[in-house]
């Protein structure tokens, strides 16, 4: 393989040119990325940054190692493909760039909210030093969302002084992620630091000086933040053949599905605008989280150098909230039932789902060790004793 373009120049488009590099692409690597920065992590802009302890947040990498063109604040507009294995051309503002391999790695996006107000969003570098700038002493802030953002966000404007207002549309923060039962466990962080918490409220519209509501009232504020979710960027890759649903649906070792319904040898798609199949769970998963950013590409370059690997990780994912670390991972959509392990009230507990003896997934706060102990034995796929589980002071382990 000659020539490989990758598009999109956040964590998987890095890690997908480091990939290649490592998996012995001796040939051409091309990064388009719309951005006009080099690769930065995300994750610090909603805690560090935000906070005021950090501005930059590039990721290391060794560019000369690399011998990648990068073209920065330039944007692929459209894609054509040749017969599956022959490559195509990408078309961007950058003019046309033929390729023999192509890494497709636009992330996502984030929804926003009708309305003619001003709203902020939190995704990029340039919108988190905009916000931080935004959240003095008395500021009235309105976050629509209680979910990740939603809730990082609330943490840092709350401890800048901000009077914070957090509207969700379900009955509990992160319901969607967690289940309302367990979501409802978080609330409490919200009182304590001082946040104010709607819940089961919609959100009509954002106007000048606030939020009109689903049932006609207003919320005042100065500021409004939207934090409802991201949606993969795949706008560009209309009419190209490959099969969209809510990502980029790929194989196993993230091979684009093309015109015929196969699997393209020479199209891979990672990190957030990928829907890959997960042999684990038997279904496809689209994983909006950083571990997954990290190390899925290493799979998708051995794919593209026509290597067969698969992709098989337990998801993992962490928030930094109220001063507590919050950590999961599995997935829990069909669980059975849900054990506690420790006192929600208290400053470090952990839940896990669970089907039969087998465990599906943990939510860990305050309890790290909890979190890789349970990775591990979910990986495993081995049996979990749930009574034992129901004790904190017992290691997660198999029966
Ligand atoms: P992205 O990082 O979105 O990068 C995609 C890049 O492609 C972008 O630079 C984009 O501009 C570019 N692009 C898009 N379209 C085009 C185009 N047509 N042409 C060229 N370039 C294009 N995950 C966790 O697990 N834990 C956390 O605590 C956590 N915190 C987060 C906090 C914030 C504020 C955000 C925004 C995300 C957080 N995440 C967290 C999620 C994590 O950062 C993402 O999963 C990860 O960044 C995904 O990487 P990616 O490379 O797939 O996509």
């Amino acid at each position: 393989m000659d020539s490989v373009i990758v598009v999109g120049g956040g964590l998987a488009g890095l890690r997908a040119a480091q990939g290649l590099r490592e998996g012995g692409h001796t040939g051409a690597i091309t990064l388009v990325s719309a951005e006009r920065h080099l690769p930065y992590d995300r994750p610090p802009l909603s805690k560090d940054v935000l906070a005021g302890a950090a501005d930059d947040t590039t990721l290391e990498a060794d560019w000369d190692a690399l011998r990648c063109e990068v073209l920065l604040g330039e944007r692929a507009t459209g894609l054509r493909l040749d017969a599956p294995g022959a490559g195509g051309a990408l078309a961007s503002t950058a003019g046309e760039l033929r390729f023999d391999g192509l890494v497709i790695a636009t992330g996502a996006a984030p929804v926003t909210l009708p309305g003619g107000g001003r709203q902020r969003v939190l995704r990029t570098v340039e919108d988190a030093l905009d916000l931080r700038a935004a959240l003095v002493p008395g500021t009235r802030l309105a976050i629509v969302g209680a979910g990740w953002i939603g809730a990082e966000v609330a943490t840092a404007a709350a401890a800048k002084g901000c009077a914070v207002t957090v509207v969700e549309a379900a009955e509990a923060p992160l319901a969607s992620a967690l289940g309302p039962e367990v979501g409802a466990l978080t609330a409490r962080w919200y009182a304590e630091a001082g946040v104010g918490l709607r819940t089961g409220v919609k959100v009509a519209a954002v106007e000048d000086g606030g939020l009109a509501l689903a049932g006609g009232e207003r919320i005042d504020a100065d500021e409004v933040v939207v934090g409802v979710g991201v949606r993969p960027v795949l706008g560009w890759l209309e009419g190209s053949g490959l099969l969209l649903e809510r990502g980029v649906v790929t194989d196993a070792s993230f091979r684009a599905t093309g015109a015929d319904g196969a699997p393209r040898p020479d199209v891979v798609a990672v990190g957030d605008c990928a829907a890959w199949w997960s042999a684990r769970y038997g279904r496809r998963l689209l994983v909006e989280h950083w571990d997954t950013a990290l190390n899925a590409p290493a799979v998708a370059a051995a794919a593209l150098l026509g290597r067969d690997a698969a992709y098989d990780a337990v998801p993992y994912f962490w928030s930094e909230q109220f001063g507590r670390m919050v950590q999961y991972a599995g997935v829990h959509g069909a669980s059975e039932r849900l054990v506690r392990r420790g006192d929600p009230a208290e400053a470090a507990w952990a839940v896990v789902w669970l089907t039969g003896d087998r465990l599906d997934a943990i939510l860990a706060v305050g309890r790290p060790r909890d979190l890789v102990q349970a990775r591990r034995v979910i990986a495993a796929g081995t049996p979990v004793d749930p009574a034992a589980l129901a004790d904190p002071g017992v290691p997660v382990r198999q029966a």
